[in-house]
C-alpha cells in the first residue's frame, strides 16, 4: 500500500513524506530536525524508519533541517551534483550521504522507482520526482515558473500529484512586494500560479488522475480558500466535482495533510 502527506508547505519550510512495502521517503526537509521527527510521530512514524531523502533544490524552504537530520540518523540524501554544491554551508549535506542523480535517469530506493526531471525555477538543478510503486503513481512538481510540456508528460498518469499553486496573480500583482520580487514570482523560473495549476490540474485530471494536493501556497498572495474556490470551479467546468470524481484538497502550511492511502 501507499501512504502519502505533506508535512509542511510553504515557503516556511516544505517536506513531504512517502511511503510503500516498508521504504520510507521524504522529499525535502525544508524545515527543522525537531519539527520533522515531531511531525513524523504524528503519523506513527520515527526518523529511523527513513530510507532516503530526495531534494528538489537548494533554497532554504527545502533544506533547512537537512544537515541536522542527516547527521543525527545518518539518512542518504539524493539530488542533483550542482544542488549540493549550491547548498549554503550552514544546510549543507556531508560528502558522505551525498548521491548524486540527474533528470530523466530513473533509479530505486527500496521497492520505490523513482524518476526525477527537471522543472523551470531558478535554482541550480531543480527536480520534480514521479514514483512508481507497483500499479501505482504520485508526482512531486513544486516551485515551477511555468508548466512546460516536459513537465506536463511526467506528471501524466499519476494517481495523485502534490502540484504548486503558489499565487493568485491579481493579489500578487495589486500586493505590498517589491517590483523585483513581484517579477521573479511571476517568471517562467518563479512559481506557479493558481490560474497554472489550475489548467496542469484540469488536464491531469481528463487523463485519469483523481486525487489532487494543491501546496506551497503563498502566505501574502493566495489563501487556501482562494486555492480551493479556483479549482472547485475550473474542474466543475469540466464535469469534475470535488467528494465524487475527484479528490481536491489543500495541503497545510504547519501541519501534515490527510494521510493519502493508495
Ligand atoms: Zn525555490
Ligand atoms: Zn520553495
Amino acid at each position: 500500500m501507499v501512504k502519502f502527506c505533506s508535512l509542511s508547505s510553504g515557503s516556511s519550510g516544505n517536506a513531504v513524506f512517502l511511503e510503500y512495502n516498508g521504504t520510507v521517503v521524504l522529499i525535502d526537509c525544508g524545515v527543522s530536525c525537531r519539527r520533522i521527527c515531531d511531525m513524523l510521530l504524528k503519523i506513527g512514524k520515527r526518523p529511523e524508519d527513513i530510507s532516503g531523502i530526495l531534494v528538489t533544490h537548494e533554497h532554504s524552504d527545502h533544506i533547512k533541517g537537512i544537515s541536522v537530520l542527516t547527521r543525527k540518523y545518518h539518512i542518504p540524501v539524493y539530488s542533483a551534483k550542482n544542488t549540493f554544491e549550491n547548498m549554503p554551508e550552514t544546510n549543507c549535506v556531508s560528502k558522505d550521504f551525498q548521491h548524486f542523480i540527474t533528470s530523466g535517469n530513473e533509479f530505486s530506493i527500496g521497492s520505490i522507482d523513482i524518476l526525477p526531471f527537471s522543472i523551470p525555477h531558478d535554482a541550480a538543478m531543480p527536480f520534480g520526482y514521479a514514483f512508481q510503486m507497483g500499479d501505482k503513481k504520485v508526482s512531486v512538481a513544486t516551485d515551477m515558473g511555468k508548466i512546460d510540456s516536459e513537465v506536463a508528460l511526467h506528471l501524466k498518469g499519476s494517481d495523485l500529484v502534490l502540484l504548486e499553486s503558489n499565487h493568485d496573480t491579481s493579489m500578487l500583482i495589486d500586493g505590498p512586494y517589491p517590483y523585483f520580487l513581484k517579477r521573479r514570482i511571476l517568471s517562467e523560473n518563479g512559481h506557479l500560479s493558481n490560474d497554472q495549476a489550475a489548467k496542469l490540474a484540469v488536464s491531469l485530471a481528463r487523463t485519469g488522475t483523481t486525487k489532487f494536493l494543491f501546496g506551497h501556497l503563498s502566505d501574502t498572495n493566495n489563501s487556501p480558500d482562494i486555492v480551493l474556490n479556483t479549482m472547485l470551479s475550473s474542474f466543475e467546468q469540466e464535469g469534475f466535482y470535488n467528494g465524487k470524481n475527484i479528490d481536491i484538497a489543500v495541503a497545510n502550511r504547519y501541519s501534515p495533510s490527510k494521510l493519502y492511502t493508495l
